[in-house]
C-alpha cells in the first residue's frame, strides 16, 4: 500500500472482487426493429408533437457494451412515449459496437476503432480522417445540432455509485438538480483525448441555453443499472416538459437524498506505458490527505494534490494519452 492507510479507502472493495469477470444480469436487447430509423437515419428514432417545444433526446450505446442505454429506449419505444410538445428523439449511437457484444467478452465491444465520446469537435468531426465511429458520428450530427436538452446514458466498469455529469456552465448543475438523482452531479471539462458528446458545441457554451448531461448509471451489466437508467431517463424527459408527469407519477413521487457537486479540478492523463494505481480503487474515494501517492506512471508518482481528494472513475484502460483518473472535491 506504500505508505497508504487502508481507512483512507472507505468502503474500498477487496482485491478479489476487483478482479473477478461481472456477470452479465442484463439482456441485450434485439434492436433490429430501429434499423431503419423513422427520420432517414438508421437506428433514429424521432416524434415530434403538435404543440411546439424543445427538441429533447436520450442517446445511448455510445459505448456499445453499456447495454443500460439500449434497454432503456427499448422500453420507451415498447411503451409508445411519446412527447407532449416538441420533439423527442431516441439514438442509438454506436451500433456498430453494440453488434459484437458477446456476454461470454462483454469488456471488447466499448467501441470498434475508437472511443465514440472522444470526437464531439468541429475539427475532428470535419477531418479527412475515418473510423468506423467517425462515420456514425458524422452521420448523426445534424440530429444532434439540433437537440436542445440531451441525456447521454452509460455506464461504468465498476458497481460505484451512479454520477450525473453535468459539465461546467451552471445550466448543467441547475437540470441536474431538476432531475433530483443521482445523487453527486460532477462537474468537469472532460477529457484530454478529445470531447464528449456532452461537451459538443452549444452544450458547453454558458451562453447557449442548449444543455447535455451525461448519466453514469452504474456497473454495465448490474440489472439494477438498468433500473437507475430507465427511472433518471423518465425523471429527465418530465424536467424538460416532454412527457405528461401522470405518465411517469411512480418515478416522480419519491424521496431522493440531497445532491452534492463533485467539481473536478484536473485529469489524470496516463503518460507512459506503464501506468500502475498503487491499490485498486473503485471510485469515489476520499484520500484525506494532499501528497499521497495514488499512482505510477513510469517512473513518476502520481499524488493527490490536496486534502479529501475524490478519485472519480479510475478506469482500467490504461494506455498512454488516456484518462487514467479524474480528481475532484465536493462543493456543494
Ligand atoms: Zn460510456
Amino acid at each position: 500500500m506504500r505508505g497508504l492507510h487502508a481507512a483512507a479507502f472507505g468502503t474500498l472493495r477487496p482485491l478479489s472482487i476487483m478482479v473477478e469477470p461481472v456477470p452479465v444480469e442484463l439482456d441485450p436487447p434485439d434492436l433490429s426493429r430501429y434499423a431503419a430509423g423513422n427520420s432517414g437515419i438508421p437506428y433514429v428514432m424521432s416524434f415530434r408533437a403538435s404543440a411546439p417545444g424543445p427538441h429533447v433526446a436520450l442517446n445511448a450505446l455510445m459505448h456499445g457494451n453499456e447495454i443500460c442505454g439500449a434497454i432503456v429506449l427499448d422500453h420507451l419505444l415498447s411503451e409508445n412515449v411519446r412527447p407532449v410538445r416538441g420533439t423527442l428523439t431516441f439514438v442509438f449511437c454506436n451500433i456498430e459496437a453494440y453488434r459484437g457484444f458477446d456476454r461470454a467478452n462483454p469488456t471488447t465491444s466499448r467501441y470498434v476503432d475508437e472511443d465514440m465520446n472522444r470526437v464531439w469537435d468541429d475539427g475532428t468531426l470535419k477531418s479527412k480522417r475515418t473510423s468506423v465511429e467517425l462515420i456514425r458520428a458524422r452521420a448523426l450530427r445534424p440530429v444532434f445540432d439540433t437537440v436542445d436538452t440531451l441525456l447521454d446514458l452509460h455506464s461504468m466498469q465498476d458497481s460505484s455509485a451512479p454520477l450525473i455529469l453535468a459539465g461546467l456552465p451552471d445550466k448543467g448543475v441547475a437540470l441536474a438538480r431538476r432531475i433530483r438523482s443521482p445523487e453527486i452531479i460532477m462537474c468537469d471539462r472532460g477529457h484530454a483525448a478529445g470531447p464528449r458528446l456532452r461537451d459538443y458545441a452549444a452544450f458547453a457554451d454558458p451562453a447557449s441555453p442548449k444543455t447535455a448531461l451525461l448519466i453514469e448509471c452504474g456497473q454495465h451489466w448490474e440489472k439494477r443499472t438498468a433500473a437507475v437508467a430507465i427511472a433518471a431517463s423518465y425523471r429527465f424527459l418530465a424536467a424538460c416538459g416532454v412527457l405528461a408527469p401522470d405518465k411517469c407519477r411512480s418515478v416522480l413521487d419519491f424521496t431522493a437524498p440531497a445532491q452534492r457537486v463533485l467539481a473536478v479540478t484536473e485529469a489524470v492523463t496516463v503518460t507512459s506505458d506503464n501506468f500502475r494505481f498503487t491499490v485498486p480503487y473503485r471510485g469515489l474515494e476520499v484520500i484525506p490527505k494532499a501528497g499521497t501517492e495514488i499512482a505510477r506512471d513510469g517512473g513518476r508518482a502520481v499524488v493527490t494534490p490536496y486534502d479529501d481528494c475524490v478519485l472519480v472513475m479510475p478506469s482500467l484502460r490504461l494506455a498512454r494519452g488516456q484518462t487514467a483518473v479524474r480528481l475532484g472535491r465536493y462543493t456543494g
